[in-house]
């Protein structure tokens, strides 16, 4: 029987308690610390515990879950704590496509991938000296917002970005990305696309509560003003949305596209979960400024499903869920290749 295992942490509780869900062996790679929170969920059958998460990489790790006959389930986590390469060269296999984690975590590929799709991606600055209007500095990789700021000019940039240089966050220009600020509603898309059925299946959205530019916006302004602090994008929780019903066909035909541009780009393509993040202007257009190539934190909200996936399936189908489900039907069709890479 396959298992799936994942990393404790992000979105864990959801991906295994859709595991057990589907009748499928749950595993999780559980760091010391966390172990006591872990232990609390009947649903998870086993913890491997390590000191840390590259410990996937090492022997021991791997041929328990080789044992097991592990499936691999990728999240912000393995992205942010483990580089690219560390990740490709993983030896279990891994829901989705392992070389599209790569675009993801590099800016200039995303951005090509995105553009590719046809998605209205805000535009990028390649030199400090050229911001001349409101512009958001971000991090390579999925660094959850934290050390993200704003900057109307080149001398405001520099201070910023020096304030973050020396409290050890970033060491130069080259750790960052510039973009220029869209103002509106913000909304995280979320899509399975499934390579068995070759459907795209849009499952919901949500938006981020992020810390602390969410509690600059309560401060009134000349209180605003006396504050010296540089504020952050730090996610602490995300919310549900749904969205007025004629945007609907341009999420689909977003999610299509970017689908298509990764079929194109990156073998196999897009398979399984992902994320189109962007802003809705005041003409309800919208401005995609990243992608997340693999189920995003936000699908928590929705461990029992969501408005639109309660329109697909007539039971309670979380994207953890919808996850094992795909593995279950691609191994009794004979077509686990088509799922993992
Ligand atoms: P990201 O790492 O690209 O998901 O960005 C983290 C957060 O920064 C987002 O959740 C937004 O709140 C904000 N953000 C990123 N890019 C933009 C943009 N171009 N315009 C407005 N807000 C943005």
């Amino acid at each position: 029987m396959t298992a799936i295992a994942t990393l404790g942490s992000h979105c864990a509780l959801q991906v295994l308690k859709g595991a057990k869900d589907e009748g499928l062996k749950s595993i999780l790679i559980c760091e010391k610390k966390r172990e006591s929170l872990y232990r609390r969920f009947n649903f998870i059958d086993e913890l491997i515990l390590v000191d840390s998460f590259n410990e996937i990489l090492d022997e021991k790790c791997n041929s328990i879950l080789e044992k097991n006959n592990a499936i691999l389930i990728p999240h912000g986590t393995l992205i942010s704590q483990m580089s690219s390469s560390e990740i490709e060269s993983i030896k279990i296999p891994m829901f989705g496509n392992k070389s599209i984690l790569r675009w993801e975590s590099d800016r200039e590929l995303k951005e090509k991938l995105m553009l590719e799709a046809k998605l209205n991606v805000p535009k990028s600055i390649s030199n400090p000296k050229e911001i001349n209007k409101l512009v958001i500095a971000k991090r390579h990789g999925a660094a959850g917002g934290k050390g993200y700021f704003l900057a109307s000019n080149e001398k405001e940039y520099n201070k910023k970005r020096d304030r973050l240089i020396s409290q050890g966050i970033i060491k130069g220009d080259d750790d960052l990305y510039l973009q220029e600020y869209v103002s509106g509603v913000l909304a995280y898309l979320q899509y399975f696309y499934s390579p068995l059925k070759d459907e795209l299946e849009f499952f919901g959205v949500d938006k981020r509560h992020e810390s602390d530019i969410e509690g600059l916006a309560r401060i009134p302004s000349p209180e605003q003003m006396e504050m010296n602090e540089v504020p952050s994008f730090n996610v602490i929780a995300n919310s549900p949305l749904v969205l007025r019903e004629s945007l609907l066909s341009e999420v689909y035909s977003m999610g299509e596209r970017f689908v298509d541009a990764a079929k194109r780009n990156v073998s196999p393509g897009m398979n399984g979960p992902f994320c189109i993040e962007g802003v809705y202007d005041a003409d309800a257009k919208f401005h995609s400024f990243e992608f997340s190539a693999r189920i995003v934190a936000g699908t928590n909200i929705f461990m029992e499903g969501s408005p639109y996936s309660t329109l697909l399936y007539d039971e309670p189908m979380s994207m953890g869920r919808r996850i094992a489900r795909e593995i279950k039907n691609a191994e009794s069709s004979n077509q686990i290749d088509k799922i993992v890479t």
